[in-house]
């Protein structure tokens, strides 16, 4: 019993407070938000966000009404540290809350460049709000932009600043983009099709430095010992998890928070959540830490469960997406560990689905344009069952007998 006091106001903590009361939990709830918004999504951040004119009023999960409606207690600050003896949270303020239950929902931060001139204003991250706020102002300026790192963020970016007609020039240190996140011909038809919209996507290579004159940006120099020319560099080479709340107060951290099946720490009365925790996955058979909006609110659905009787480990099958310029990816499933992918559809067509296999078991489906293999992958999972890879492939198979 007790308060619930949950740090850090993104995707999983919001749901936790709001699923919270949605069971009925009726103590206190209080959600400590170090970001000068009300709660709001992530993911239009570097895709329609930035493209548009909406205000940050469009991102908001709720309007503040909302959270005094439901005796949410939003609490403007930063958690500093815990005192697990007396159950007791510090903030920056100096203000201390008591807890019953507290939830770490830190989320991560964005790994920072190494390279001298690196914090310059025309060094640009993608991480919160006020992130995507500076760039739209700042694009419309410039007309060269290099980006560092060919994930999911850093290519949504620029097919967004190609499309706002930005040259764009975009590196990479592994061999193909989105490396570790997708299957190889995922990768190259991506590749493909950013490449067609113009953006030019290097390789194999790092950026060595970044020049500017009079505090701006002029170029970066690779080490291929090539240089571009830019006036604007957007990092995104990875993020790093909020755990040094939980390490400074003794709690286990490794590549994140670490928790077990029912997302609890070492104290049975705090747990953690989201992007910041290394959670045990009998499913999947080894700790995951897993980034994205799927995780954070299944978790935090799962947590609101326990904290209100209902207590089971936490089982959810992960899924993403990414938008990037007119393709939308749909990911079922874990695509790592496969031995073997089977196409389902035709990348010449521009729809098609990678589907991912471990002997004969479907681990995951990455689908391009192609909806409806996204749905039936997660349907099919949720079943705990499988299709063949000749089925996979046959486009005469039809997808819908194997959920009967
Ligand atoms: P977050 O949402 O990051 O929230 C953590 C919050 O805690 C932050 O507000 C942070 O400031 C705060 N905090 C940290 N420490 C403290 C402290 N000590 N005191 C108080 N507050 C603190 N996922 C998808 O599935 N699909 C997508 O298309 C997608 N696109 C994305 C695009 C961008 C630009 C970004 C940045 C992420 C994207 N993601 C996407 C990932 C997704 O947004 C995250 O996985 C998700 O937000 C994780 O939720 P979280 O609650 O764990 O962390």
């Amino acid at each position: 019993g007790g308060p619930v006091i949950i740090v850090g106001a993104g995707h999983g903590g919001y749901q936790v407070a709001a699923s919270l009361r949605q069971a009925g939990f009726s103590d206190r709830v209080c959600l400590i938000n170090d970001e000068a918004h009300l709660p709001y999504q992530r993911p239009p951040l570097s895709k329609a966000y930035i493209k548009g004119s909406a205000g940050p009023e469009s991102l908001m999960f709720r309007p503040e009404k909302f959270y005094a409606d439901q005796k949410i207690e939003l609490i403007a600050g930063r958690a500093v540290s815990i005192d697990r003896a007396g159950r007791r949270l510090h903030l920056a303020s100096g203000e201390m809350l008591d807890y019953g239950h507290l939830v770490l929902a830190t989320g991560a931060r964005n790994r920072l460049l190494d390279l001298p001139n690196a914090n310059l204003p025309d060094v640009k991250y993608l991480r919160i709000l006020d992130d995507s706020e500076a760039l739209r102002k700042i694009m419309p300026s410039r007309t060269r932009v290099v980006v560092i790192g060919a994930g999911f963020i850093g290519l949504e970016f620029a097919a967004t600043a190609r499309i706002k007609g930005l040259e764009v020039d975009v590196l990479e240190l592994a061999p193909r983009v989105m490396a570790r996140a997708v299957t190889s011909e995922v990768s190259a038809y991506f590749q493909a099709r950013h490449r067609e919209a113009g953006i030019r996507i290097h390789l194999g290579v790092q950026a060595t430095s970044i020049e500017a004159e009079d505090g701006r940006v002029t170029g970066v120099s690779l080490s291929d010992g090539r240089h571009l020319p830019a006036d604007l560099v957007v990092v995104g080479v990875g993020v790093l998890p909020n755990i040094e709340l939980a390490a400074e107060a003794g709690l286990p951290v490794a590549a994140g928070i670490i928790v077990d099946e029912y997302l609890s720490t070492a104290d049975p009365d705090i747990s953690a959540i989201g992007d910041c925790a290394l959670f045990a996955s009998p499913r999947f058979g080894g700790s995951l830490r897993l980034e994205s909006v799927q995780n954070a609110t299944d978790h935090a659905r799962c947590l609101a469960a326990r904290l209100t009787g209902d207590r089971k480990p936490y089982d959810s099958h992960p899924w993403f997406w990414s938008d990037q310029g007119d393709d939308k990816l749909q990911i079922a499933g874990l695509t790592t560990g496969y031995d073997r992918v089977v196409l389902r559809g035709d990348p010449a067509k521009k729809a098609f689905s990678a589907f991912c296999y471990r002997g004969d078991k479907l681990v995951g489906i990455e689908s391009i344009n192609r909806a409806g293999d996204h749905m039936f992958g997660r349907r099919l999972q949720g079943m705990d069952r499988s299709i063949t890879p000749e089925q996979a492939a046959d486009e005469s198979f039809d997808l819908k007998s194997a959920l009967a």
